[in-house]
């Protein structure tokens, strides 16, 4: 018998990145495609899931202002990344039959719905899957604030972070060799030791409402899947 889900509702924050696969920008149809095969997976084990998408693939508001653009209009740019990142997850997702609705914080009515929260829920409560684009609707803030603000929003159980990497580490494992992987952290230990996980307005949110925090490898077939049902190597922050 199939493991019984832990979570009833979930927010999945997928970066840019994490839509990528091996190119250096934009969107790999593939790996968006595994992706929205795991997010179905989850969906049929009868949790309820919204998803944050963020726009590094394609636009970062930092590395625009750094080549001299406004920092606000670089910003505004980046969130229409995550626009685009959000409705091509949300086309691989109704190609196997998934029922979504994409939710803008930016509103382009003819392009997606606007984000109302109590829409949003009832989508959830229909078992669509709900995808949040345009981040916050705020220049100056990233989609991992985002994903923290919705998680709060939508009374989720839990804030999913797909991560390149299998959880929490004390330094870069890419970088650092003997870098020491956690299973468990609290907020507390998240913010005081600065360690590399979403960025501190995020993990505030999430601490304030506590809302969860689980750190798992995305790249892992089913790894969304085990994580809702607590098997898997993720780190949980709490
Ligand atoms: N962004 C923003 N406000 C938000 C969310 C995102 O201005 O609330 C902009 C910001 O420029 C950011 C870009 O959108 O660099 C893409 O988002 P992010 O870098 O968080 O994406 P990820 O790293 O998750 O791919």
């Amino acid at each position: 018998m199939a493991a019984a889900a832990k979570f009833r509702r979930v927010l999945l924050k997928i970066s840019g990145e994490g839509l990528m696969g091996s190119r250096n920008y934009g969107l790999d149809p593939e790996t968006v495609e595994r992706i929205a095969s795991e997010v179905q997976s989850v969906r049929d084990l009868g949790v309820e899931v919204c998803c944050v998408v963020g726009g590094g693939n394609i636009f970062r508001g930092l590395s625009g202002a750094a080549k001299g653009m406004d920092r606000a209009a670089a910003d505004n740019i980046g969130m229409l990344a995550t626009v685009m990142n959000a409705l091509s997850l949300q086309n691989a997702l109704e190609n196997r039959g998934v029922f979504t609705r994409v939710q803008s914080a930016i509103p382009m009515p003819s392009v997606c719905e606007s984000f109302i929260r109590r829409r949003a829920i009832r989508h959830l409560e229909k078992g669509r899957v709900v995808i949040f684009a345009a981040g916050t609707g705020n220049p100056f803030f990233t989609t991992d604030t985002a994903a923290a603000l919705r998680a709060v929003e939508m009374g989720c159980d839990a804030l999913l972070k797909a991560s390149q990497v299998d959880g929490v580490y004390s330094a870069d494992p890419k970088k650092v060799k003997d870098a020491v992987r956690y299973d468990y952290l609290t907020f507390h230990e998240v913010l005081a030791r600065d360690l590399a996980v979403m960025d501190a307005s995020a993990i505030s949110l999430c601490r304030e409402n506590n809302v969860p925090i689980v750190v798992f490898d995305m790249h892992n077939d089913g790894a969304f899947a085990q994580v809702v049902t607590g098997q898997g190597r993720f780190t949980i922050i709490k």
